[in-house]
């Protein structure tokens, strides 16, 4: 192959990959077509697993329909045979001493040809049953002799094969200067973590030695990337870290007051909680606080009291959820808790149009209301406050990194309480919320009872409505989750024929409201105020009240199609009841499920513990699904994963501290500075 570039001048990071040899501009489009322009990007550009061909299986032994490495003499050829048009088949017999298989190949006379009769060959690929012998088709394959025996696997496009790849990332391998893979870390910190060197990883990702060394290439290299997501996540914590104009009296007189004013006594865990706000707000630093507290925890009223804090140092407080439907329940509810306390609430919404939303905004920015609640409208809208001091964010994992730095840039540094439902981990905790500090409701009020959950077929479907019947003579309320609205091809239940088929069941004579996402916000307003008044017995929806709703009195769950959603949201719309001392039930009803659909029905008749279910949900679907890129609004990962890297998370974790502790502008590992502010503004431009 001839090189086209200079052969003495080294290739540098930047260099294009056009100007490797035998890259011409076909192949760069290709290229460009995964992100890869440049050296640096071919370099990076990590295998998405390993064939490792170091311990082949008998013949004999190795199990049909799965994949599974083999070694072997070819013993004959079995030249082409037209199947069709388009269609060639040609054969090989590879023996071993168990055993003969037949290896089938494709339309590829050019592998046929390369096989040696006599030579021994090993073989990875997918064993199949084969008429007379076993088969393998296409398999992937080296000599016996060859000493490499671990091969990466590339994520590649139509018209890229791994062998050109491999090729290109052989050459440049070869040919890059070497300041090329210049060391970030400091030589104590890898000799303490036992990593091998970033060259040596880069170099053994791509082309390991051996099993081993592909491990230690991809622990060092996600250790740097968890170290530099956490040094950035502390940069960004650091930047959040001005004064604040807002730094509050302690008020714990009127906070007393407003605590015994409760129907109910605090959870430890609350008390504890509302302790930690106050303190934050007398603090000369904004608070940057994240709440956390499985559904049920009483979040809401920590809220709360921050906010009678705020308003008595006459301070304005903005509370934002993630739906109208939330926002009017926290409205209402807080001007229940406030008012009493002198606080005026109010609440904005898209649905405030016209002038009744300027008189609206009118009034907020003369400060004629103390508490104003809403959508997040609130942010990116027209409404200006008159002396905001504390932001609170509810069911914060709907709300992403960037919008929390949005918010810091609000006029003087407003303290910033975020509330979340989704319990995860501490140590994710640490990094998705990194630059938050954490509180964790960790207890529920007392007298609640576990909510008993059942996962049954349609077929018990009557006798449910029964049991349901009998919960709504008892003077309770139930809520039944349809997945859609509209009957479709795939015959899902949907909420309006649902209501039609309730009035023909055993639950025909109650009140049944419907609440779904296509009704205006008045609409579901008034939905769900004549359910909270109860002049509802039944309220049929879709996941519009997945997030925070709260009526006490609910103690029955139905949910339909229950296979079709993720745990967690089965662990938010099974909160919805459980919510006072009558005991609550949860009914999953599916059909025919598949195999991940029954898991996470099991999980839930056996747990009610939000960690726990967090857990099951980050390993069932993975960290990128669970959180959901773009909401978190963190960079994309290359190699490690946040779910499964736990132990070089909590490494990474203690070493970014060492480093920050060290040099808190980290001046003295600008390489890594470099990169962390390298990732966030990838993870920026990702996240909008
Ligand atoms: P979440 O943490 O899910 O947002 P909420 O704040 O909506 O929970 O509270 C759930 C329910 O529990 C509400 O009806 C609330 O009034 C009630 N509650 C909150 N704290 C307590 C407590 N300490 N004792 C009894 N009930 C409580
Ligand atoms: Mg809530």
């Amino acid at each position: 192959m001839d090189l086209k570039r200079d052969k003495s001048r080294a290739l540098s990071k930047d260099s294009l990959i056009s100007e490797l040899g035998g890259v011409g501009s076909k192949r760069a489009e290709l290229y460009a077509k995964i992100g890869i322009n440049t050296i640096g990007n071919l370099l990076e550009y990590y295998p998405r697993s390993y064939i490792d061909c170091s311990l082949p299986v008998p013949i004999q032994t190795a199990e049909v329909n799965s994949h599974c490495v083999v070694k072997g003499i070819v013993t004959r050829k079995i030249p082409a045979a037209r199947i069709r048009q388009g269609l060639t088949l040609y054969k090989v017999i590879v023996q071993d001493e168990s055993e003969a298989m037949t290896v089938v190949l494709y339309n590829n006379q050019y592998v046929f040809d390369a096989f040696l009769s006599g030579e021994e060959y090993i073989f990875y690929g997918k064993m199949n049953g084969g008429f007379t012998r076993k088969e393998m088709n296409s398999p992937f394959f080296i000599r016996a002799d060859e000493p490499k025996k671990i091969r990466p696997v590339y994520r590649l496009t139509e018209g890229l094969t791994s062998n050109m790849l491999i090729s290109n990332l052989s050459v440049s391998l070869g040919a890059v200067e070497s300041g090329f893979f210049s060391e970030p870390l400091p030589e104590a910190l890898r000799s303490y973590y036992k990593l091998p060197t970033r060259e040596y990883a880069i170099r053994n990702v791509h082309f390991p030695e051996d099993g081993e060394a592909s491990k230690l290439a991809l622990r060092r290299l996600a250790f740097d990337e968890l170290l530099i997501l956490q040094i950035g996540m502390a940069m960004l914590k650091n930047r959040s870290r001005q004064l604040t104009s807002y730094q509050m009296q302690s008020k714990n007189k009127a906070l007393e007051k407003f605590c015994s004013s409760l129907p109910f006594d605090l959870t430890n865990a609350q008390k504890q909680a509302i302790a930690e706000v106050s303190a934050d707000l007398q603090s000369q630093e904004p608070m940057n606080r994240l709440l956390q507290g499985d559904v049920g925890s009483g979040k809401t009223v920590v809220a709360a009291a921050a906010a009678v804090m705020a308003k008595e140092n006459g301070y304005q407080t903005a509370l934002m959820a993630p739906t109208e439907i939330l926002a009017r329940q926290h409205d209402k509810t807080l001007a229940e808790l406030l008012t009493p306390f002198g606080a005026r609430v109010c609440c904005v919404t898209g649905a405030v149009k016209g002038k009744a939303r300027l008189t609206l905004n009118e009034k907020i920015q003369n400060g004629e209301y103390d508490v104003i609640v809403g959508t997040h409208a609130l942010i990116s809208g027209s409404t200006e406050f008159s002396n905001l001091g504390l932001v609170i964010m509810d069911e914060q994992h709907r709300f992403g990194v960037n919008q929390r730095a949005a918010l810091s840039e609000k006029g003087g540094s407003p303290h910033k309480l975020v509330m979340s439902a989704t319990p995860i981990p501490r140590t994710l905790a640490l990094i998705i919320y990194g630059d938050l500090d954490l509180t964790v409701l960790n207890e529920l009020p007392k007298g609640r009872q576990a909510i008993e959950t059942h996962a049954i077929t349609a077929k018990l479907r009557d006798r449910t409505y029964s049991f349901i019947k009998k919960q709504l003579d008892a003077g309770r309320q139930a809520y039944i989750i349809c997945p859609v609205i509209e009957e479709n091809e795939n015959e899902l239940t949907s909420a309006k024929a649902y209501i039609e088929r309730l009035k023909k069941s055993a639950l025909g004579e109650y009140n049944a409201g419907l609440l779904h996402g296509k009704m205006s916000a008045s609409e579901k307003d008034r939905v769900m105020n004549d359910f909270k008044e109860k002049k509802l017995d039944l309220l049929v929806a879709t996941t519009v009240v997945e997030v925070g709703v709260d009526v006490p009195n609910a103690t029955v769950i139905l949910i339909e199609n229950a296979d079709r959603f993720g745990l967690s949201q089965l662990h938010q719309l099974r909160g919805r009841v459980g919510r006072s001392e009558h005991k609550s039930y949860c009914i999953l009803i599916a059909g025919s499920v598949t195999e991940s659909a029954k898991e996470r029905l099991r999980i839930m008749t056996q747990t009610s513990d939000g960690f726990k279910i967090s857990e099951y949900d980050l390993k069932l679907r993975g960290a990128g699904d669970f959180f959901g890129e773009r909401q978190h609004g963190l960079p994309s990962l290359k190699v490690a994963d946040i779910a499964a890297d736990r132990v070089i998370l909590a490494e990474t974790a203690q070493a970014a501290k060492k480093l920050i502790k060290n040099s808190p502008d980290l001046s003295l590992y600008p390489e890594l500075k470099r990169l962390a502010e390298e990732m966030f503004d990838k993870g920026k431009a990702g996240a909008d």
